[in-house]
């Protein structure tokens, strides 16, 4: 189990990370706040658009300099497993510098977030040598194949809520596949992914590969509408990825990946086979990361003959958690990320009480003495999707409930007119488990689970405006490559 620790203890990384070291921009910092406790204990540089330049013409030139993209695909999987082994056992300091501005508890960040992190650089190390091009069938006297090779510089862009995960799943495959990359993490928790650089060099990766750039959304779109980019990976909110597909659009129709939002339906039927496991698996579902999850199961739609008993107990599940800071060991409960996220959390909650909905538990502030940013796990009925909190993505520990009597009344409500991230069906049938994986509208169906495993073959990303594209999985990687045709003819005279 980690250790608690003492927040003032943490050195945090200073400048943006361009060609190999940490360098200082001319731009202005801003501060940055503990979610735990509201202080600022770091400034943040901002990246101007020189700097941006700066990164995006450094990547660029290692691109085409260092032999990263053109080196046997094998020695490029080998530096990337020594980066994954470095960042294993470095996880005495990337967790608590992961814990200690973010959301994320250490227990969280040493158990998950930093093995996770690595693993998948590990999952995507393996494509480099394995997957290429292919040979076409064509008439006798040809040949013809598709060669696969890099785009050049990838600009990401990560969110706040899972910081080095996040940043692995955009970075992990675009350099296993040869590109050069770019990256701006989220201005609220920027500081874990320059570490992460660090040990890239430490791994033996060229300088200028791996580049971080800090700053706000304005930096984001700097990086989006630089000529040098040739593809976007991005992860935040769909509101922002309609943004960054804009600038993409504007600025040369570059590939886009985007990882968007959710208000993704958790399914409970009557006949389950124990009531307290799956209610503790929805409670859970909602309060991981006090609900930030993009997959958050947010809105739970159970069968109306176990509902009372069914939200009892997951009221009781939610009285589990334990609320702390995120340096304390014991935490469970994780804080929201802002004070401004905070009121808007607690807004929606009490709009959606003066609008007829039933505040069943939960619904206030915690620890407020503490200055950090807790929000009591809350559990609405009476709700529908003509109110904003089971329409749209509220991002915290907010339970939206609903109930039917039958799987096409399940199915009508599961539906969402625009997002389509994920879901989860707990029933002990399994026609109806898989008629419900087959009619559910969502990038990804759970059945009698409910949240990502360690398969990091199994892809993820969204339906509608939950997203375009694919993390994780075969797909990712093929994302980060481009296909040329190439058609030879052999034969003496011309092949028709
Ligand atoms: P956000 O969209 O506010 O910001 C994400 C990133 O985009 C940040 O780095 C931000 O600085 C940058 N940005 C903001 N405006 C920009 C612009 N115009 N151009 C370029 N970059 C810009 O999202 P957030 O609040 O950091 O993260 C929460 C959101 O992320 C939620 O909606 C959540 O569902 C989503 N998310 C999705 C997934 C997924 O896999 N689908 C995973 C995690 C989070």
């Amino acid at each position: 189990m980690a250790s608690s620790f003492d927040p003032a203890s943490i050195v945090v990384p200073r400048g943006h990370f361009i060609g190999g070291h940490l360098v200082k921009g001319a731009g202005e910092a801003m501060d940055v706040r503990r979610p735990s406790d509201g202080r600022p204990y770091a400034a943040l540089p901002l990246a101007d658009g020189a700097l941006v330049d700066r990164a995006v013409e450094n990547a660029w030139c290692a691109f085409r300099e260092s032999g990263w993209a053109t080196r046997a695909p094998r020695e490029r999987a080998q530096v990337l497993r020594r980066w994954a082994d470095l960042i294993e056992a470095d996880v005495g300091t990337l967790a608590p510098l992961e814990a200690v501005g973010s959301t994320r508890t250490i227990a969280a960040a040493a158990r998950w977030d930093v093995p996770f992190c690595a693993e998948g650089i590990r999952f995507f190390a393996e494509y480099a040598d394995k997957l290429g091009g292919e040979v076409i069938p064509t008439a006798q006297g040809q040949l013809g194949m598709t060669i696969t090779g890099p785009y050049g510089v990838v600009g990401a862009i990560a969110p706040w809520n899972f910081p080095l995960v996040m940043a692995s799943w955009k970075l992990a495959p675009a350099l296993a596949a040869g590109n050069a990359v770019v990256l701006k993490p989220s201005e609220l928790t920027p500081f874990s992914v320059l570490r992460l650089a660090e040990l890239a060099i430490a791994a033996g990766m060229p300088p200028g590969i791996f580049n971080v750039v800090l700053g706000d959304g304005r930096v984001g779109d700097a990086l989006c509408r630089h000529p040098r980019i040739a593809k976007v990976t991005f992860t935040g909110s769909t509101r922002t990825g309609a943004s960054i597909m804009a600038a993409c659009a504007e600025t040369g129709t570059k590939p886009v990946t985007l990882e968007l939002g959710g208000k993704s339906p958790q399914l409970v039927f009557a006949d389950i086979d124990d009531i307290d496991k799956v209610a503790r698996r929805v409670a859970q579902a909602i309060t991981t990361n006090a609900g930030q999850v993009c997959v958050a199961g947010s809105r739970l739609i159970v069968q109306k003959s176990i509902a009372d008993q069914f939200i009892d107990r997951v009221v009781a599940a939610f009285n589990e958690q334990v609320v702390g800071p995120t340096w304390q060991s014991s935490s469970t409960l994780s804080p929201i990320i802002s004070g401004r996220d905070l009121e808007r959390i607690d807004g929606v909650v009490k709009r959606t009480v003066q609008q007829g909905g039933t505040l069943v538990s939960g619904g206030c502030r915690l620890a407020e003495d503490s200055g950090g940013f807790f929000y009591q796990p809350t559990i609405l009925t009476g709700v529908n999707m003509g109110m904003e909190a089971v329409r749209d993505e509220i991002f915290g520990p907010v339970l939206c409930v609903e109930t039917f009597d039958n799987d096409d009344e399940a199915l009508a409500l599961a539906a969402h007119p625009s997002y389509g991230l994920s879901a989860g069906v707990h029933t002990s049938d399994l026609n109806r488990a898989m008629r419900l994986v087959h009619e559910l509208e969502a990038g990804t169906v759970w059945v009698n689970r409910y949240g990502r495993s360690w398969d990091f073959a199994m892809p993820t990303g969204g339906f509608k405006h939950s997203g375009l594209g694919k993390d994780l999985g075969r797909y990712a990687y093929e994302a980060n490559l481009r296909i040329k045709s190439v058609l030879i003819d052999f034969a003496q005279g011309d092949v028709l």
